[in-house]
């Protein structure tokens, strides 16, 4: 009884898991159990201990008294002896054991072989009351009714100690049974967090670092490797790239290449189980775990491979999620850039804007944009975060900008200083090894380039590549618009047939130089004559000396200074920060080119006038008016000729 005690503790879980796993076992619950027919294998083992257990807890007095006592199984084959006489001298001891054996287990009953007082007890199931063994008392002379009585008494005390170790072995299966249902309890519950824990994650890297974390939770004492095929930038070193090196090799190739769970043992015995991460629409890796091969339990597989598809979902889920944030975010961006684009219409602003929006979207070091110039042929830096760059001037064809308008491609450099396909100002002046360039397309030609750099090697994703290459179309966009709206400014502030400026815009400007500057002149150009000469060669002849007489004007007059139709055949110059007597020399450049190099000849006649900051009269009616009475005077006076007119 002491050993059943000992199992007190191990008794009551049993029963407390008994009581668990089935509610109506519960009061009857082992008492019932008995030997089946499929626990034959056990029996053998089962029978020795027992009679081993029996042999301990006889009293050696009994022992000594006696004889031997003898279990036989039921196909008559000893299983254990014990007691005073001594087998090998009296080998007919077993004989008659075996002999008394055999009658007891036909008859059934307890059979005494009185050759040698051997008494034969047939030891019965509990249950059903069927033999099992048979326990044969062997004296050499007692009393018939003593051995009888201790036979049958030890019989029963056997009896019960094969009970006890069979309930004991019943025990220890349903204590087996109960840690591995507790352990698969808890690991259900752990993969149920993990499952939580993993759809909890909206970016990828947490579900990622989650995964690995529970893996490691769940398997102790493994390493957990995870091998992305996806292009993934994670800090974490448990997560690599999935590179294909010698597939057939190669467990975690073979893995995601097959689909499957894929297992193998090292030399060391530690065991690598590799199974791809998948998701509803694509494998996205392989996650291996390393386990030394004593902790691993095949139960454990199927948690393993619902956790890395339940971590597959998770990571397809986050990935959406991630990819759908960042389109609205670029369409937000986008949305943003076009707006602010468009609010600008001159050309300088807008690259001024776009460059610094470059570089805070990108998170770049550099930017610098290049419009091409078609009449020079050149790129020039329009805007540029970097001094040594701005208003550079580039031949089309040179480094990257040079690629970019031949191709009209975008591209990306990872790396400039391990792959300089052409030399780069931009990356040699800044040292920069990452950059990606756009050209900016109006009307299907590259009308600029754009490109952003940063210091470091791999900076830029291939997501970044295709954002620049949408803000470019953007920038286009609003490039064309702004060339659209310089057009029809041009046109509306142009006259057609000279080239010269509009009367109205001669008027603005003069109004507005008239606010900042301190002084001004004014030359009024008359053509001498010219009914005449429209009448002589006609009106197109006329046009054509308008024209010539107009470039004599502009090729007279310096940048800043403005010439405009002012009327039919009068002309006008507006001469900033000049004074008459310079505007006088300049008029008379004008005068003198005209005599000489029209065709047919004609002559102008010039009035000249002037305003400064100490005129009472500064208008522009009162500039026009003086001017207006000096060329009136040059008429009257002879034509062909300057005069200046006074100041009132
Ligand atoms: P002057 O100024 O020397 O006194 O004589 P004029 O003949 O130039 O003077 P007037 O102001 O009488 O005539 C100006 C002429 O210029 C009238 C018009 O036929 C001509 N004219 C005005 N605009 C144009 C133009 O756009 N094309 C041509 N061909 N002729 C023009
Ligand atoms: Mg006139
Ligand atoms: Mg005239």
């Amino acid at each position: 009884m002491a050993d059943l005690y000992h199992n007190r503790q191990a008794l009551d879980e049993a029963a407390a898991a008994v009581h668990r796993v089935d509610e109506d076992t519960r009061t009857i619950w082992f008492e019932n159990e008995d030997i089946q027919a499929a626990d034959e294998p056990y029996l053998l083992p089962l029978l020795q201990e027992s009679f081993e257990d029996w042999r301990r807890e006889t009293d050696e007095q009994v022992m000594l008294a006696v004889g031997r006592f003898v279990l036989f199984d039921l196909d008559r084959n000893m299983i254990g002896s014990a007691g005073t006489i001594d087998i090998n001298e009296h080998a007919e001891v077993i004989a008659a054991a075996r002999l008394a054996a055999a009658a007891a287990m036909t008859s059934g009953s307890t059979e005494e072989e009185h050759r040698l007082e051997a008494v034969a007890v047939p030891v019965l199931t509990r249950s059903d009351r069927r033999p099992f063994c048979v326990f044969v008392y062997v004296t050499e002379k007692a009393n018939d009714f003593q051995a009888k009585s201790v036979a049958q008494l030890s019989a029963m005390h056997f009896r019960t100690c094969f009970y006890r170790k069979f309930e004991q072995l019943f025990i220890k299966d349903l204590l087996l049974y109960q840690k591995r249902t507790d352990k698969e309890a808890s690991r259900r519950d752990a993969l149920f967090l993990a499952a939580k824990r993993l759809y909890d994650q909206f970016d990828v890297t947490s579900v990622l670092s989650e995964m690995l974390s529970s893996l490691e939770q769940l398997y102790p004492d493994s390493v957990a490797q995870l091998y992305l095929s996806q292009d993934h930038v994670n800090g974490d070193p448990r997560v690599k790239p999935l590179v294909f090196k010698n597939a057939a090799h190669d467990l975690v190739a073979k893995s995601f290449l097959e689909g499957k769970l894929v297992t193998e043992q090292d030399r060391e015995g530690a065991k690598r189980l590799a199974v791809p991460m998948t998701g509803k629409q694509a494998a996205y890796g392989v996650l291996c775990l390393t386990i030394n091969s004593g902790n691993w339990d095949d139960a454990d597989l199927p948690a393993f491979v619902l956790l890395a598809d339940t971590a597959g979902t998770a990571f397809e889920n986050a990935k959406l999620y991630e990819q759908s944030n960042l389109l609205i975010n670029e369409l937000r961006l986008i949305n943003e850039l076009t707006k602010r684009l468009n609010q600008s219409l001159k050309l300088k602003e807008i690259f001024k804007f776009a460059s610094s929006e470059l570089l805070s979207v990108f998170d770049a070091d550099y930017c610098c944009v290049l419009q091409l110039n078609k009449e020079l042929n050149q790129f020039i830096v329009t805007a540029s975060n970097i001094p040594a760059m701005s208003s550079e001037h580039f031949s089309p064809e040179y480094g990257f900008s040079g690629i970019v308008y031949r191709t009209k491609e975008p591209l990306i450099i990872s790396d400039y200083w391990h792959t300089r396909v052409v030399n780069s100002k931009l990356m040699d002046n800044t040292g920069a090894r990452s950059l990606i360039a756009t050209p900016i397309l109006v009307d299907s030609e590259v009308a600029g380039v754009i490109m952003v750099a940063h210091k470091s090697a791999n900076f830029f994703s291939y997501d970044n590549y295709k954002l620049l290459q949408v803000m470019s179309t953007h920038i286009g966009l609003a490039i064309t618009n702004a060339s659209l709206h310089a057009e029809v400014r041009r046109m509306v502030i142009t006259d057609n047939l000279t080239g010269l400026h509009a009367r109205h815009y001669l008027n603005e400007q003069i109004q507005s130089r008239q606010r900042k500057d301190p002084l001004g002149a004014l030359i009024l150009v008359d053509i001498d004559h010219f009914k005449q000469i429209n009448d002589t060669f006609g009106h197109q002849v006329g046009d054509q000396i308008l024209v010539q007489v107009s470039s004599i004007i502009r090729s007279s007059i310096r940048q800043g200074d403005i010439a405009a139709r002012w009327g039919g055949e009068e002309l006008a110059v507006y001469l900033p920060g000049i004074r008459s007597d310079q505007a006088y020399r300049i008029a008379e450049r004008i005068r003198t080119q005209v005599e000489g190099e029209t065709k047919p000849v004609v002559t102008v006649s010039c009035g000249v006038s002037e305003w400064t900051f100490e005129n009472e009269k500064i208008s522009v009616e009162s500039l026009f008016y003086r001017a207006d009475m000096a060329l009136y005077e040059a008429k009257n006076n002879g034509r062909n000729r300057i005069y200046v007119g006074q100041a009132n």
